[in-house]
């Protein structure tokens, strides 16, 4: 084979020179296109060639990295690895370094007792409207860690809605009668994001911004600030951190996540599958589409299972059902939600739907096959 090719190779590069030799004699203003032709063809015979001589190489190395793109992750985790988690986002956020949090003293005209007990700080309520859509990211929210108390959002003209809020918290905490009520696959609230059901590419929402560069769902921020108030009054502090985060963010979140295992010493599938029990998969993350908060509190500044025993914990879990916001990733689901335990992650979906899955302690994805239509 290997003579007769080489035969075939020699003729064929000698046919050519001679063609074009002939080419360039007759037309000798036009020698440079013959020479350009020349190389051109015999480049591109030797390209074939050499392929055609390695076809079954390439035919295994295109084969490994099918299999190799086909196994690796989107599959479900297994959840029995005995691995501990740290964080959906960087260990110990620094209250101190946060340029956003309010200091107490500005409530103390109010009322000094309660001032002292409380951390809800600023939402500062600019009425920015941004239609978002989650896929397109935005440059200027990286690299923003920040913390909000309710003081800040008090400061910004919305102590006017005090009692309203208070009259809309006994509506809330009085109406507990599900069972007539009925639940839209199509109703934004309800929105189901998980790696089994990424962020429609479509989904726009306006984006309203908390304070500074932290931002939401506009249209649950005063859920938001109802719930921080009606922590304030039974003296637990809330503080909101990383409430909407863009693509870009939660990509560097993740990759940042799998490297850091990879480092460990595991392969790149293994460390993907961890990942993503600990950090959402980028394209399905609540945060994405401004519905879900991370929520710390005074002297307990981690994102880390120890705060589902602070007085800040304990509160949400019992009490944010009634405000419209859930514990996603409840300790136990696990397998159902595949994140692990996160006491600090809470997703708004409305008292409707908050009070029928505290009702039957069910996680969104039971609530999704039970209640809706
Ligand atoms: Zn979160």
């Amino acid at each position: 084979m290997n003579a007769s090719n080489l035969q075939k190779k020699i003729t064929y590069k000698e046919r050519t020179i001679s063609k074009v030799g002939m080419f360039n004699r007759k037309h000798k203003y036009l020698s440079f296109l013959g020479l350009a032709y020349a190389f051109l063809a015999i480049f591109s015979y030797n390209f074939v060639f050499y392929f055609y001589r390695n076809v079954k190489r390439f035919t295994c190395l295109a084969c490994i990295i099918l299999f190799f793109i086909s196994s690796s992750s989107f599959s479900y985790p297994a959840m029995s690895l005995n691995i501990s988690f740290d964080s959906d986002i960087s260990h110990d956020v620094n209250v101190e370094d946060a340029d956003v949090v309010i200091s107490t003293e500005e409530l103390a005209e109010s009322d000094a007792e309660l001032a002292k007990q409380v951390e809800l700080d600023s939402f500062v309520l600019e009425e920015t409207q941004e239609v978002v859509n989650p896929d397109v990211s935005e440059a200027d929210h990286l690299n923003q860690e920040n913390q909000v108390s309710l003081d800040d959002m008090l400061n910004a003209g919305i102590e006017d809605n005090s009692e309203i809020i208070i009259e809309d918290e006994q509506v809330a905490l009085g109406t507990s009668d599900s069972s007539e009520i009925s639940f839209s696959k199509n109703d934004w609230k309800i929105m189901l994001v998980n790696k089994q059901h990424p962020i429609p590419e479509d989904y726009e929402f306006h984006l309203g911004t908390i304070s500074g560069s932290m931002k939401c769902d506009e249209r649950i921020i005063q859920p938001l600030l109802d719930m921080m108030k009606a922590a304030r009054k039974d003296g637990v502090a809330l503080i909101v951190c990383s409430p909407y985060r863009d693509m870009d963010r939660q990509t560097m979140l993740f990759t940042n996540k799998v490297n850091k295992y990879m480092d460990a010493g595991m392969s790149y599938m293994d460390a993907y599958n961890l990942a993503s029990q600990a950090v959402t998969v980028p394209g399905s993350s609540e945060h994405q589409v401004g519905l879900a908060i991370d929520i710390i509190t005074e002297g307990y500044s981690s994102l880390d299972e120890g705060f589902a025993n602070t007085a800040a914990g304990k509160w949400l879990a019992a009490n944010s059902y009634k405000y419209g916001f859930i514990l996603r990733y409840p300790a136990g689901k696990e397998e159902i939600t595949s994140i692990e335990f996160e006491p600090w992650h809470f997703r708004y979906v409305g008292v409707d739907a908050a009070e029928v899955m505290a009702q039957n302690d069910m996680c969104l994805e039971e609530f999704w096959s039970n209640f809706v239509e």
